[in-house]
């Protein structure tokens, strides 16, 4: 076995070992709480203090669920199905799965993402007549998600106004409509399983006996409702050991607390407190960056970092004229990163802020033959022929999912036209009943059709009744009609390809858990070995309330497959945070947003369009605390990077279908220039002739590290843009002093010229909008004669 505890340093060691007491590790990025975390784990376990079964941890991803069990696994020999790790949604949905009926669930309940959430409450404003303009949808899902976030059902929450009395109804008919298609969505997860815990003192007792070593990561992040939950698995007698930084607090938009942080340290009594300081992660350059930056939020518990690992390479900076040119850079460098410094493709991450700036840089990484994988974002498991094909599943689970129903009884087309559906709708509402349900009331010509829906669902469900997983996502793809649909669909092969790839995620996963490949796809397979026992009360008889005892309970985590591969897979496609898409497992270069990217650590980053409005983002600046909090996602973004960080911006991007016109993120007059290297000028604010830097011989001594295995006298720098210091670009045609028009802004002047070919640029003087620079090959500049 190996010495668990030789590498630490004394801060570490000391927290890894702390008895089994509150505890409260603070720590800045990279500082080794993630580590600290697994390794007591592993010490606990070693040292004979608890038991896998007794371990209940909570991480923030699904990838990071992963990986602590598999260095786990490397640590001890044992086996780690016992423990539950998880993310709080994954371990309340466990929970809700093996106690559904408890819960007020059926058993097959299914899980709303964020979209199918939106798409139900529109289906509910609609059936009941409510005006969307003067009610947003968006803004009700705002409203119930932030009300269950606190924790408040509709009677519960305050409601003054008449507005707010209008966002209660429909909260309430939403939760009646949820519960009629026994559909859960994300926030409700984590409030039922609370309401579970809290209500059924039996059921509590039993998982406060269970669960004795209860250890959450990124502690920062988690809402006031995810630590009353904690609160009430750790009872009296449970030490919570929590790691967290609040620097890295980044979903305060979302209920995020880190006031929990104090809290819990007082409620907690918490005597066990400690700094960790020493980096690990980052190069010294990059480090300094990160320190400087967030030394201008003013709300900080006040912390400090240092590392051993020297300076390493400044930190380069690049400014595009474009978003095109900017992915073009960042490809080129990639490129040289990979052969002129021996990176695997996956030690290289791109961060940006908006999910939307992703597609241009898949663009260009297509057209370089470069494999990446996007993390977050369009997920695998949220492309749309994904979704029929899961929505199909989800119907043999529970006809009376209606959000499942609506989205595939007419796809693909079989004569059931909006009226049909609308009239179904109706009938439904009128009997108090699903759409599936309503099929019957529904007379004629429509109701021929949806009957014929109908059957095939039922036989889709018959005909799979004994099939394996992957069998019945491959009989549903094709049997649904859905495979011929996009064959024959001119760009439908890409879909076809997806829908392929869901039968392999089918396989992986029954794999991955355990099942058999041919355990049937809605069974429920007692584990080997463990005993034969009976479900919690949730399997128990039909509308009995059951009395449980502690003492009698069969643990469910003993038993993971109290959970159908179906349902589990179902779940699955809810929570992932699109880890498993297609090209799983190939070597590829990652794309995520700067929240994805939480906890990882990447040998080299990228952190794109640090522009304002975009990062920090335009939203942010509305709110008293924006600011702060896109502060500590940029120090979050910046502190992924061990050796190698890249920012970059760009002059003007398509975003939405829009050109933007931009200046960079004010982020960069908070960094120190010393640890800085601007690739291309720097123009100081007012002025936008800056020096040309210094291009020559960086990278080279990066490069020849001997570990890299690098030929460092091949590097060559990535081409950069010629900016001339030149009043005109001679091919461009325009010169200083013209009249121009823009379609957006006008009217103008121009006042300067610079670069040339697709990097050429014009400052002009607008007369309505002042000053601007625009990129020529992409503002389309009209000359007034
Ligand atoms: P974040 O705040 O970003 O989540 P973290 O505090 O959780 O960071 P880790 O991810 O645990 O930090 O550790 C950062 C890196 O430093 C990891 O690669 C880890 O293996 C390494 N590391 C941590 N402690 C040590 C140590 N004592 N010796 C060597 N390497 C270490
Ligand atoms: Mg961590």
């Amino acid at each position: 076995m190996p010495e668990l505890l030789a590498n630490l340093n004394p801060e570490q060691y000391a927290a890894v070992t702390l008895p089994n007491e509150p505890a409260l590790i603070l720590a800045g990025a990279g500082s080794g709480k993630t580590r600290v975390l697994i390794t007591r784990i592993a010490w606990l376990i070693q040292q004979g203090f608890a038991s896998p079964p007794t371990v209940l941890a909570v991480t923030f991803t699904n990838k990071a669920a992963r990986e602590m069990m598999s260095r786990l696994s490397a640590l001890l020999p044992i086996d780690t199905r016992g423990m539950w790790i998880g993310t709080f949604h994954g371990l309340c949905n466990r929970m809700l799965r093996a106690h559904h009926r408890d819960a007020g669930l059926p058993a097959t309940f299914q899980i709303l993402d964020t979209a199918d959430q939106l798409s139900s409450i529109k289906r509910l404003m609609k059936g009941l007549n409510v005006d969307d303009e003067k009610y947003p949808p968006k803004n009700l899902q705002y409203f119930i998600n932030n009300a269950k976030e606190q924790g408040l059902r509709p009677d519960q929450v305050d409601a003054s106004d008449s507005f707010n009395l209008k966002f209660v109804e429909l909260y309430r008919a939403y939760e009646q409509q949820c519960q009629r298609e026994g559909v859960v969505d994300f926030p409700e997860l984590l409030l039922r399983c609370y309401e579970l815990l809290a209500h059924n003192a039996p059921l509590r007792a039993h998982y406060q006996a269970r669960f004795r070593q209860i250890l959450v990561d990124e502690f920062q992040d988690t809402n006031k409702l995810q630590y009353a939950w904690l609160k009430l698995l750790a009872g009296q007698s449970n030490a919570i050991f929590a790691v967290g930084d609040d620097d890295q607090s980044i979903y305060a938009f979302r209920g995020a607390n880190v006031g929990n942080m104090l809290d819990f340290e007082r409620e907690f009594n918490v005597r066990n407190l400690i700094k960790l300081e020493q980096n690990y992660r980052s190069h010294g350059y990059i480090l300094d960056t990160a320190n400087a930056l967030i030394a201008h939020n003013s709300r900080r518990l006040g912390k400090n970092l240092r590392t051993d690992a020297g300076h390493g390479e400044p930190v380069r900076v690049y400014e595009a004229a474009t978003d095109m040119q900017e992915a073009g850079w960042i490809v080129e460098e990639i490129r040289a990163l990979i052969n002129n410094g021996g990176l695997a493709r996956s030690e290289i991450a791109v961060l940006y802020r908006s999910n939307a700036q992703s597609r241009t840089i898949e663009h260009t990484l297509v057209n370089a033959g470069i494999a990446y994988r996007v993390y977050g974002g369009l997920r695998f498991f949220e492309r749309q022929e994904v979704k029929h094909a899961l929505a199909y599943l989800r119907l043999i689970d529970n006809p009376n999912d209606d959000t499942a129903f609506a989205r595939v009884v007419n796809f693909p087309t079989r004569g059931i036209g909006a009226r049909s559906i609308e009239q179904l709708a109706d009938a439904a509402r009128l009997y108090g009943c699903s759409m599936a349900a309503a099929i019957p009331y529904v007379t004629g010509k429509a109701g021929t059709s949806l009957g014929s829906f109908a059957n095939l669902i039922a036989k889709i469900r018959a005909e799979t009744e004994r099939m394996s997983l992957p069998e019945t996502v491959e009989y549903v793809v094709r049997v649904s009609g859905l495979s011929e649909f996009y064959q024959n669909e001119r760009e439908g092969q890409d879909r076809l390809e997806n829908l392929q790839e869901l039968v392999n995620a089918a396989t992986a996963f029954v794999s991955e858990e355990g099942y058999g490949l041919d355990t049937p796809a809605r069974s429920i397979r007692l584990n080997p070995g463990a005993t034969a026992a009976p479900e919690l009360g949730s399997s128990a008889d039909e509308g009995d309330t059951v009395v449980l005892e502690a003492a009698s309970l069969t643990d469910p985590a003993q038993n993971p497959d109290t959970m159908t591969p179906l349902a589990g897979f179902l779940s699955h496609a809810s929570l992932e945070a699109g880890e498993n898409q297609a090209q799983a497992g190939q070597e590829a270069v990652q794309l995520m947003t700067v929240h994805a990217a939480k906890g990882l650590e990447f040998t080299a980053v990228f952190i794109t369009g640090l522009e304002e409005g975009l990062f920090p983002h335009e939203n942010s600046a509305t709110e008293a605390d924006g600011l702060e909090e896109e502060r500590r996602l940029m120090y979050v973004a910046i502190t992924r990077a061990k050796e190698r960080l890249y920012l970059s911006f760009a002059q003007s991007r398509m975003l939405h279908g829009q050109t933007r016109y931009n200046v960079r993120s004010r982020f960069f007059d908070e960094l120190p220039e010393t640890t800085l290297k601007w690739l291309t000028p720097k123009v100081e604010a007012g002025s936008r002739w800056g020096g040309r830097s210094d291009n020559a011989g960086w990278g080279r001594d990066w490069f020849a590290r001997p570990d890299r295995g690098g030929p460092a006298a091949n590097f060559e720098a990535a081409p950069l843009p010629a900016f001339a210091n030149e009043q005109r670009a001679a091919d461009t045609g325009f010169r200083v002093g013209q009249q121009v028009f823009h379609t957006k802004f006008g009217e103008g002047a121009i006042t300067a010229l610079e670069g040339s070919g697709a990097d050429a640029r014009a400052q002009v003087r607008f007369k309505r909008h002042g000053e601007k620079w625009l990129a020529l090959s992409v503002a389309k500049l009209q000359v007034v004669e």
